[in-house]
């Protein structure tokens, strides 16, 4: 038995011809492999699909297949849009603007404010890309070597390698499926995940060169002046958070990156027990209780004290 609305989904994909395909600003492995994995599907169907990322592909999804199909705004007229692992309409960044409303809304953030007509929201999805491969099998959507390639990678990012705790024996079963049709596992840890640039490792340097510490909570900054002293390219944190998540009894872990644009972008990750998407909508982000995001105004000092001050909240 096929879900409503999963039949919907396949009644509107029949029905299009052109599609337009949009993720989040800042795009990471489930962004990138949802929106190539399903756009790769929907051309197998014979449909015109435009995939759009407002940031582009990051260095670390280039050997995907239809990495460098991805363009950075729509152009023309669409009979369907469809966003893929974007809790708001606004992680998408601006590239909707004249084009149109979007019909669908495929993502597994308990946050999702069902922006679309019709949301196929799944929280207990590990990732979006479990949605996508669902989605796949209930409507009997190809899933050929490059999309069980890029599906993987979605897989494997937003799991950390199948350590976060929402990672369950049915996302292994996936991921077993996923290289039974070819995805090499090992070779796709190692291009989304482990490979880092020197650049990268230098700018994480910096970060933990100032890292802080307060019964249980530990927190750092990059600024941009991090960012030129490293030669850093990406507007990320170069997953440093992850790093520190590693250090032993750390309940809550946040990153502070200054941006260009007088926003702070921060990232939380925490400990099962603590919920950090509960502090991230506080400010006007999002994610999931274990891991979180915001880009909040002001400048970095500030940023921090108020972030660090909420955040100390759900410790005591
Ligand atoms: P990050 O810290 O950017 O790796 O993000 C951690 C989680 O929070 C991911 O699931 C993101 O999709 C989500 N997230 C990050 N930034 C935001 C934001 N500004 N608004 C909503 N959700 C976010
Ligand atoms: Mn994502
Ligand atoms: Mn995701």
């Amino acid at each position: 038995m096929i879900s409503e609305d999963i039949q919907e989904f396949g009644d509107l994909i029949n029905r299009a011809q052109r599609i337009l395909l949009i993720s989040h600003i800042r795009p990471d492995g489930d962004a990138v492999g949802s929106l190539l994995g399903l756009g790769l599907m929907l051309e197998e169907l014979g449909k015109e699909v435009n995939l759009v990322l407002e940031d582009g592909v990051p260095l670390v999804f280039h050997h995907l297949t239809g990495a460098d199909k991805v363009y950075q705004e729509p152009a023309g007229v669409y009979d369907l849009i469809v966003v893929v692992d974007s809790s708001d309409i606004d992680r998408i960044g601006s590239v909707l603007d004249e084009h149109g409303e979007p019909d669908v809304n495929i993502d597994h953030h308990p946050t999702n404010t069902q922006f679309a007509k019709l949301n196929l929201v799944r929280e207990s999805a590990v990732a979006t890309v479990e949605i996508i491969y669902d989605l796949a099998l209930a409507l009997s959507l190809p899933i050929n070597l490059p999309i069980a390639e890029a599906l993987l990678t979605g897989l494997l990012t937003d799991s950390l390698g199948f350590r976060t705790s929402n990672s369950t024996a049915r996302t292994l079963r996936i991921a077993a499926e996923l290289m039974d049709r070819g995805a090499n596992l090992q070779v796709l840890y190692r291009k989304a995940m482990l490979e880092k640039s020197l650049a990268a490792v230098r700018y994480w340097g910096q970060g933990l060169s100032r890292i802080q510490s307060e019964d249980g909570l530990i927190w750092t900054s990059l600024t941009l002046k991090d960012r030129e002293i490293a030669d850093y390219s990406g507007r990320d944190d170069a997953d440093l958070v992850n790093i520190l998540s590693r250090i032993k009894d750390t309940a809550v872990c946040v990153v502070f990156v200054e941006q260009t644009d007088g926003k702070v972008k921060v990232s939380w990750r925490s400990r099962p027990g603590y919920d950090v998407a509960e502090i991230a909508t506080q400010f006007g982000g999002g994610g999931h209780k274990p891991a979180a995001g915001a880009e909040i105004k002001g400048d970095l000092k500030r940023v921090q004290e108020e972030v660090i001050e909420a955040t100390r909240k759900i410790l005591t």
